[in-house]
């Protein structure tokens, strides 16, 4: 399983990064996990859109969906395609779908169709299973899980606060790609619906991952700066994400690639 990041910023852009979108390889499998605004631009830089298998949303925010717009204007307009194509799956939940459809014109379910999952909800796309998991955010916010049929798993947990229940809800040894909105909280406004990288290293040591990647920090804070707070307080690989870095996820183990391994 391979992950590009497509967006790491955190709420909005920043200078050097797009807001949250994650390309998800697994054979010929390619799941897009969030648009964010921004996104797009990166996601043609290495994927071809026509050879998306389907689309997740985590949640209703702009940051994270925004850019869905950009690639339904490219499916249904970009000239020279002339066979006709199935829709692509777009699967979030009831709140965010209503979002969507408040936010966009009509029409673009003429290319996504429309599938409304929920907490505890599984699909599969081809040979992919997509866990769903409850999180603390906004309504209709959602954890995706995905495990391919080697096994090879990541779970995404999109925008959420820190909890023990969430923690206890990944498995042992699981590759997580979480926010850190946060250095540390400065509000109780925010860490009521973020995490800060206390809170990350906690879920780490708490749900006893292998490996993680730190995204969406919120500029100006230093993702860096979060990475190493994280790395004080848990031992297992810590990665902090930069815009077009390239994951690999394999026999348990995270890997950042270098750019002669993409
Ligand atoms: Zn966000
Ligand atoms: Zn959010």
């Amino acid at each position: 399983m391979k992950v590009n990041v497509l967006g790491s910023a955190g709420s909005y852009q920043s200078p050097t990064r797009q807001c949250s979108s994650y390309l998800v390889t697994s054979g010929e499998i390619r799941i897009v996990l969030d648009a964010g605004n921004g996104s797009f631009g990166n996601l043609l830089k290495v994927q071809d859109p026509f050879g998306i298998s389907a689309v997740f949303i985590s949640h209703r925010h702009h940051d994270h969906m925004v850019d869905l717009i950009s690639l339904y204007h490219f499916l249904k307009f970009v000239p020279n395609v002339t066979t006709a194509r199935s829709k692509v799956p777009l699967f979030a939940s009831k709140d965010t779908h209503e979002f969507i459809s408040h936010f966009a014109t009509g029409s673009i379910f003429d290319i996504f169709e429309r599938r409304v999952v929920e907490a505890g909800d599984i699909v599969e796309i081809g040979g992919v299973k997509a866990l769903f998991g409850a999180v603390n955010h906004v309504p209709g916010s959602l954890s995706i899980s995905l495990t391919n049929q080697e096994g090879e798993s990541l779970f995404y947990s999109g925008d959420t606060s820190y909890s023990d229940e969430l923690a206890d809800a990944i498995p042992d040894q699981s590759i997580i790609l979480t926010e850190a909105t946060y250095l540390v909280h400065k509000s109780e406004v925010g860490s009521a619906i973020h995490m800060d990288g206390g809170d990350v290293a906690r879920l780490c040591r708490r749900s006893r991952a292998a490996g993680v990647i730190i995204t969406h920090v919120a500029y100006p804070n230093d993702p860096q700066a979060v990475g190493e707070l994280v790395v004080k307080n848990f031992s297992g690989t810590v990665e902090v994400a930069n815009d077009l870095d390239v994951y690999e996820i394999k026999s348990g183990k995270l890997r950042r690639l270098a750019p002669s391994e993409r």
